[in-house]
């Protein structure tokens, strides 16, 4: 991008199915940002009049690109050829900024206007993606576009490569969730546009963000060449309150960086190709990863035990990565302090106090293995009950504990319980891992941060016990992650609201 080109639009795509609707949608649009919109003619049903086109195109309040995309290009076009040119001619008269016409109409056919020249591919990033974009380059359109389905997230890079290569404004978008991050990041890349659609349900491509969550969540206004990258790794990622609570703490933080979701499949190899891609490509200034289910283990095994702390080490996995400016990587799991953290600050103690404690963990998973690294580290005397009496034996083997059946914790002596199980979680909250809480349990601990109140929490509260919700943890574990990426301390309190926030769907 020279420095006289105007920052990457936002183009508001308006699918809306009658002329007045998609007229107020592009005021609509404009008021919330958007710099650009497109008028989805296919969209219209039936086809608009002459007269019903040029009151949807004249006096525009932004600039409009016009399309009529065929059903044979993903669009809803479905009459002939000659009848589509026809409109997309009629709409070219009215003056629009661009007129989108896709690779495969004849030259001959396109209207007289600037035009964006699109090639889409819904099923995947095709094979020939560098021919194509040699004839989209080579054409005299003003503008390329090039739109394919991302089926993982090392082809949204490729997108990104694209708006490297061309020399031409290009648009360059990976559709579906893996693709994502090349929506967001086009604007670093200096791409011609982004599409966001006016609101949930109104998206003209799959996993299209909103205006809102492009530019609330992330932090679209304030992105450009020098923003550095981070994001959470997982499957699913969409759910994952880490994005919210991260862009946030970038933004009260001053900091040029956005944090996005990234959609990785399960097992080892995905999570090797996705890495070896993302460190392939040292421009996307990509400085830190968050690592949740089910790729814990195959980070700590990508990254190395040696480039880990010694306890993620024993731990088996870890959820933070760092990555150097000369891209090294160094591991670490936030996950056993920031427990350990939640539970001294509910029970008002130090964590060498936890020493010679009694404490009952429920569950032997990946969270229940950090837990118990953490009160080993710090001396305390655990019991382990699980289901599966196996698993809870193998994990309380490892670090000398005992362990039991599930059933048994309601003869535990432990003075503290903690829940490492997801029973109890969003969606099932009326299910609670335990009937009864022990005499002997003066504090309960759940890790389960959705809902705020587990049945259990409940539970303990009504027994009387000290309780701590896993919201403590969570916010923890992603302040330690700001802090080992930035080296300044985490707006903790602005982390916290973000997460009680949309848990409580009050954003
Ligand atoms: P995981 O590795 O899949 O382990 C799940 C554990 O739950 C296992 O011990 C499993 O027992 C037990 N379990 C599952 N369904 C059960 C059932 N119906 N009855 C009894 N036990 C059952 O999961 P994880 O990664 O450890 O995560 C566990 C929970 O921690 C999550 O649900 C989440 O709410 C919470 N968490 C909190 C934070 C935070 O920051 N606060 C972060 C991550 C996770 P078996 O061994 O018998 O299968």
């Amino acid at each position: 991008m020279t420095p006289m080109e105007p920052a990457t639009r936002l183009i508001c795509p308006l699918t809306c199915g009658d002329p007045a609707g998609m007229r107020a949608a592009m005021l609509t649009a404009a008021r919330r940002g958007a710099e650009m919109a497109e008028c989805r003619l296919d969209f219209l049903c039936p086809p608009p009049s002459k007269t019903q086109l040029e009151t949807l195109l004249s006096d525009p309040p932004v600039e409009l690109i016009v399309t009529n995309r065929p059903t044979c290009e993903g669009g809803r076009f479905g009459g002939d050829d000659s009848q589509r040119l026809e409109l997309l001619g009629q709409a070219a008269k009215c003056r629009p900024a661009f007129v989108d016409v896709e690779m495969s109409t004849p030259r001959e056919d396109w209207p007289e206007a600037p035009i964006i020249l699109s090639h889409h591919d819904f099923a995947e990033c095709p094979d020939g993606l560098d021919a194509i974009v040699e004839r989209l380059e080579a054409s005299s359109a003003a503008v390329n576009k090039i739109v394919f389905t991302a089926t993982r997230c090392e082809d949204a890079f490729r997108a990104l490569d694209v708006l490297r290569a061309c020399k031409k404004p290009t648009i360059a978008l990976a559709m579906g969730e893996a693709g994502l991050l090349s929506r967001i990041l086009a604007r670093k890349f200096g791409a011609f546009g982004t599409f966001a659609a006016l609101e949930t349900g109104a998206e003209s491509a799959p996993a299209q963000p909103t205006i809102d969550e492009l530019k609330n969540l992330y932090r679209w206004d304030e992105l450009g060449a020098e923003t550095e990258v981070y994001g959470v790794i997982g499957y699913p990622a969409a759910h994952s309150l880490s994005p919210a609570v991260h862009n946030a703490a970038f933004s009260a933080g001053g900091l040029n960086a956005v944090y996005l979701p990234l959609l990785v499949q399960p097992g080892a190899d995905n999570f090797k190709r996705f890495m070896d891609a993302l460190l392939a490509r040292p421009w996307l200034d990509w400085r830190g990863l968050s690592v949740t289910v089910p790729h814990k283990e195959n980070a700590l095994a990508y990254v190395g035990r040696e480039n880990c702390d010694e306890l993620s080490a024993r731990i088996g996995a870890i959820n933070t990565i760092r990555i150097s400016r000369d891209g090294t990587l160094r591991g670490e799991n936030t996950d056993y302090a920031a427990a350990m953290d939640a539970l001294c600050a509910g029970m008002n103690i130090t964590p060498p106090q936890l020493a010679g404690k009694s404490v009952a963990v429920i569950g032997a998973g990946g969270v229940a293995r950090a837990i118990v690294a953490g009160l080993a580290s710090h001396n305390a005397n655990v019991t382990i009950y699980n289901r599966t009496i196996a698993r809870g034996r193998r994990l309380a083997e490892e670090f000398s504990f005992q362990a039991a059946g599930l059933e048994e914790t309601e003869n535990t002596d432990a003075e503290v319980l903690i829940n490492c199980t997801s029973v109890g979680m969003h969606p099932a909250v009326e299910a609670s891992p335990l009937r009864q809480i022990a005499p002997s349990v003066k504090v309960v601990f759940d890790t389960i941060y959705n809902p705020l109140q587990t049945l259990l929490l409940r539970m303990a509260a009504r027994a009387g016990c000290l309780t701590v919700s896993g919201v403590e943890m969570f916010t923890n574990q992603a302040a330690a992650q700001f802090k080992i990426w930035t080296d300044r301390p985490a707006p903790r309190e602005v982390m916290r609201r973000v997460v009680l926030e949309r848990l409580t769907g009050k954003r």
